[in-house]
């Protein structure tokens, strides 16, 4: 089995535990051609099939010798004898040898001949063929034997049990990505089908390295959590293809079950799927990334209660859709799965590619918990699901081998979402400042690239899972162990992530954004009620709204009494009554956050339109209405809400750092 390049993965073992490698005679080194001439046929290139010289001087030996110690054979003639069942060396075998050497000669060139021959003897230990018997013997490349080598090894044909002298013997195949080979060879097992001789996948070994380091890092950090194994899958998403499947960090640690493939595990996905429901509410037009939920004690169905607790475990009250999904809030989830329906998402699911959930094959009882990740799924099922929001809603199944030139054409394509639906999604999943809610600025999310994550932790953090993708790839991590043990304390949570960063930032990625969705448009809304912002509205944010709709304008805040107050709707009171102190101070729900310009931007003065150059800021949240702006040091300017402002273009590298009440967030940047 090949790789992407054409680098050698693994030669897997023929019936019978040999093993066997073909080289065209157009690869064979000329040294180790005539080496074997030499050693086994003098005259190979002047007769026609038989040596009769030869075969006389072997006969008078053997009479000599009163035994057959000598063969007289010719190259062709031992070929013959390979393909004759029959091996007692009686004299009418010898005349049948003769005759199909004769037979050989007359159907092929020399060459031909000569590429059969040292492609098929056998070598002992278990190698056919003399790139076999190379690495048996010397642990090289074909190409790389010496003269010295090349000698010891062309008198084995004639005696199988002679032994190389004075160089080590010891077996060096190469065993990389020993899962992948697993599963490919099962693969065509359960189709019943033959492995073919020789096959190229599409796995990429040189990134499969890299991708392994990174992984074994990881667990080690882990290990005194009781976190043993993890795995790791990476597409292409061009095609759906293997780039790199590391089905544990590593295949020989027995102790703990290190030959379990991980990409194949089932396990459950937590928040991980989130992104799915959101998607399938956004499709239905049950949301919109500026629609408002009630994150808020909860209650859902008509027999079970479902007070699901936040990863950050307190309650946010309104949240736009666009921070519940990239912030990973529960109780939003839930209200989302309520409304779209448990039949319909587990219908998408289906179409998604996840077979691990089909109710008659694991007898998972679809409910609600479905929103929070119940049931069990596989990398091998999460990572090309996750990949089609980066592909506009198409579905590829993964693929392994790769196809030859004329074959480009892509099978099972599906589209499961609409473009807009999965472009609303990457834009969400790609926003650092949605997630903050949740996860704080979690710098293992901040990439040079575009790129959207998302996590998930099941069964107090036995799985650990992390989802990344950008324009061009897609990863999947897992972390956890096959033992079933608890895995104690958080330590780790972060790790997979960690993990799919390290590896994605090993690839070729362009440097233009995602794109935007077709049929939504920018709007300026405000940020606690979603609605079209307002003159009295705090803090807005600039969102994607569908085209065919039209906000209504907040009503949230209103000037009563020549006083801005925030009204909330009837069923946030007993939410806000519970929040001791903090009524009415809706911002805080949001920290401050610099939407623009990312940290460490780079900008380019452009000479020719010098005056209308200037760098763009927009920050939303914070717990003040003004905003104090510190530009490289010195005092700049204070400005009230909305938080937009330029600074002035000039070379060099600068920072500015902004401060609203007891917040402050700086950024840097570069003009070139
Ligand atoms: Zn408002």
């Amino acid at each position: 089995m090949y790789d992407r390049r054409g680098e050698l993965i693994q030669v897997t073992a023929i019936s019978g535990g040999g093993r066997r490698e073909f080289t065209p005679i157009s690869k064979i080194p000329e040294s180790v051609q005539k080496g074997f001439i030499q050693q086994e046929d003098k005259r190979f290139y002047l007769h026609h099939g038989v040596d009769w010289l030869s075969l006389l001087r072997a006969a008078a030996q053997n009479k000599k010798a009163g035994k057959i110690v000598s063969g007289g054979s010719t190259i062709t003639m031992q070929l013959a004898k390979l393909a004759n069942k029959n091996s007692s060396p009686t004299f009418s075998r010898k005349l049948k040898d003769i005759f199909n050497a004769y037979r050989i000669e007359a159907k092929l060139s020399k060459k031909e001949i000569l590429e059969l021959y040292l492609n098929s003897i056998y070598f002992g230990k278990n190698s056919y063929g003399i790139t076999s018997a190379a690495r048996t013997y010397f642990s090289c490349e074909l190409n790389q034997l010496t003269d010295k080598q090349i000698l010891p090894l062309s008198k084995i044909p004639r005696n199988p049990n002679h032994i190389v002298p004075s160089e080590p013997v010891y077996f060096s195949y190469p065993l990389t990505l020993p899962h992948f080979v697993n599963h490919i060879i099962s693969e065509y097992k359960k189709s019943h089908t033959a492995l073919p001789y020789e096959l190229h996948t599409t796995v990429d070994l040189e990134i499969s390295s890299l991708a392994q380091n990174y992984l074994r890092e990881a667990l080690e950090q882990a290990k005194a959590s009781r976190i043993t194994n993890g795995s790791l899958l990476l597409l292409n998403n061009e095609d759906g293809s293997v780039i790199s499947w590391l089905g544990n960090g590593d295949f020989f640690d027995n102790e703990n079950s290190g030959q379990i493939d991980g990409v194949l595990v089932k396990n459950q996905p937590g928040s991980s799927m989130k992104p799915f429901l959101y998607a399938l509410a956004i499709e239905k037009n049950i949301l919109q990334p500026s629609s408002v939920l009630a994150d808020i004690p909860s209650e859902f169905g008509n027999q079970k209660l479902y007070i699901p607790e936040n990863f950050n475990n307190r309650f946010n009250g309104p949240v736009r859709t666009r921070i519940a999904l990239a912030s990973s809030l529960n109780i939003p989830a839930v209200a989302t799965l309520n409304k779209a329906g448990v039949p319909a998402y587990l219908e998408k699911l289906y179409e998604l590619g996840f077979e691990s959930l089909h109710q008659n094959n694991t007898g998972l009882k679809a409910d609600l918990g479905l929103a929070l990740g119940a049931g069990e799924v596989s990398l091998y099922e999460l990572v090309p699901a996750f990949s089609i929001f980066v592909r506009d809603g198409f579905y590829l199944p993964v693929k392994v081998l790769s196809e030859n030139k004329h074959d480009k054409k892509l099978t099972n394509v599906r589209q499961v979402f609409s473009l807009d639906t999965a472009r609303i999604i990457t834009s969400i999943l790609s926003d650092k400042g949605a997630r903050a809610l949740g996860f704080g600025y979690t710098q293992t999310f901040q990439t040079r690239y575009p790129s959207i994550f998302k996590t998930g932790t099941s069964n107090q953090y036995q799985n650990i899972i992390a989802l990344g993708a950008t324009e061009k790839y897609t990863i999947g991590v897992w972390m956890g162990n096959f033992s079933g043990n608890t895995v104690i304390g958080k330590t780790g949570a972060s790790l997979p992530a960690w993990v799919a960063r390290k590896v994605l930032d090993q690839l070729e990625e362009p440097d233009h954004p995602f794109p935007a969705p077709e049929h939504y448009h920018k709007e300026r809304i405000c940020s606690l009620s979603g609605l079209k912002a307002g003159p009295h509205c705090h803090a807005t944010v600039s969102e994607y709204v569908k085209d065919e709709t039209t906000l209504p304008a907040c009503n949230w805040h209103q000037e009563i009494n020549g006083h801005v107050q925030t009204v909330y709707p009837p069923e946030y009171q007993k939410w806000l009554r519970s929040q001791s102190g903090k009524a009415f101070i809706e911002h805080s729900a949001s920290p401050l956050t610099v939407l623009t310009p990312n940290d460490n931007s780079l900008f380019f003065y452009s000479i020719l339109n010098q005056e209308k150059q200037a760098i763009p800021f927009e920050l939303s949240g914070g717990n003040e209405q003004t905003l104090q702006i510190y530009y490289d040091e010195k005092k700049f300017a204070t400005i009230s809400r909305p938080f937009v402002f330029t600074l002035p273009v000039d070379y060099g590298e600068h920072s500015c750092r902004m401060l609203c009440g007891n917040e402050e967030v700086t950024v840097s940047f570069t003009v070139r």
